[in-house]
């Protein structure tokens, strides 16, 4: 149980939602006094708002001229409009944990045939060794694993591409975007939500997408398909195009991501991916050093910079997770049926380094 400090305010280090970033509190307040959350969707004022949260998203994650930015409630709704508007029959899922798997229900919950390569909690795959059928249309990847730590190299995903030029490449970035660096050349889509890496309230999904993807929707509506009513590929992007959106969107979701976007890249792209590797490489070293630890994810080619789970070799997590409240620090616990024997660690580009050392302290020390 959560012992309650009252004293000290609780940082959470947890995968999602996380600590907010350390900006938003002055921007809701400068939103609410210019009544943000007030004015019309229709308006010049939105439009702005709209096209200046895209603009600092391309800077931020170097998004091609030629992909379209459009937001939607939450990425578990991308999972299903994806599927919905770029599936006819067939889609390939590579599967290694909760989320994966997730991605991988929704397309059998929408009657496609679905496969999925699958392997344990905690690894990645042997490219090389997967075979997919020309009949499918749309592989799906999870980036970055969150209920396991594991991040797919985009080595990995370019080789697909050079196998598979022919289908699309649809990428769940969740618990890792704006970190990797990454060719857009070689995906056709990609989506996040803000609640992890971003460091903002929950409640927007950011749906990045090319003109492949639009004429596949497309496709699919000609042939009368149903492909959703008001988020279908090609509303949201004909809205776009005039800042727009097809509902009432949550207008200070889109404005809140702007302003931390163009807070980020005043630090740059780059300092923060720097940041990040330095602040994985303390926690990941530190795990290895304390023998109560063990890194969850064996293989460091797939060990995720912003997600690092590890074993603790004790009856439970639950000591260690009180130490860490005692100490201001919330982080996460297992996912599934990992909950009592994993600890998992948000490590997100929006976290300070501070933070971060303080926690490898408790690591250290933990005995
Ligand atoms: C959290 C998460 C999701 C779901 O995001 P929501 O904002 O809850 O819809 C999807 N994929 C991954 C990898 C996640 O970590």
């Amino acid at each position: 149980m959560r012992q309650k400090n009252k004293t000290m305010k609780l940082q959470y280090l947890t995968p999602g939602p996380s600590e907010l970033y350390f900006t938003v509190a002055d921007h809701l307040q400068v939103a609410i006094r210019q009544q943000i959350p007030a004015i019309s969707h229709r308006s010049k004022t939105f439009e702005q708002i709209f096209a200046h949260t895209v603009e600092q998203l391309r800077i931020l994650m170097n998004i091609p001229a030629n992909f379209h930015i459009v937001f939607t409630a939450s990425a578990t709704e991308i999972w299903e409009r994806s599927i919905q508007n770029l599936v006819i029959s067939e889609s390939f899922h590579f599967v290694n944990g909760s989320f994966s798997k997730k991605y991988h229900e929704t397309a059998l919950d929408y009657a496609k045939k679905a496969t999925a390569i699958e392997v344990p909690e905690g690894e990645g795959f042997e490219i090389t060794k997967i075979e997919i059928p020309d009949s499918n249309e749309l592989i799906c990847l999870t980036l970055n694993e969150t209920s396991t730590g594991v991040m797919m190299p985009l080595e990995q995903i370019y080789a697909l591409r050079e196998r598979y030029p022919d289908l699309l490449i649809a990428v769940d970035a969740v618990s890792i975007a704006p970190y990797p660096e990454l060719d857009f050349s070689k995906i056709d889509t990609l989506f996040f939500s803000v609640q992890k890496c971003f460091g903002l309230p929950a409640g927007l999904g950011v749906w990045i997408l090319n003109e492949r993807c639009v004429a596949k929707a497309e496709k699919l509506q000609k042939q009368g398909v149903a492909i959703g009513s008001y988020h279908t590929i090609p509303s949201l992007v004909k809205m776009a195009q005039k800042n727009q959106t097809p509902e009432t969107p949550n207008v200070l979701g889109i404005y809140l991501l702007g302003k931390v976007a163009e807070d980020l890249n005043r630090r740059t792209a780059k300092t923060l991916r720097q940041e990040t590797n330095y602040k994985a490489a303390l926690l990941y070293q530190t795990l290895a050093q304390n023998p109560v630890f063990e890194v969850f994810v064996q293989n460091p080619k797939f060990r995720s910079p912003t997600v690092i789970v590890a074993n603790i070799k004790k009856e439970s997590n639950a000591e260690f997770l009180q130490i860490c409240e005692k100490e201001g620090l919330v982080i996460g616990e297992g996912y599934g049926n990992f909950k009592k024997n994993h600890i998992r660690i948000a490590n997100f580009p929006t976290f300070s380094k501070e933070t971060i050392e303080k926690l490898a302290g408790l690591i250290e020390n933990y005995r």
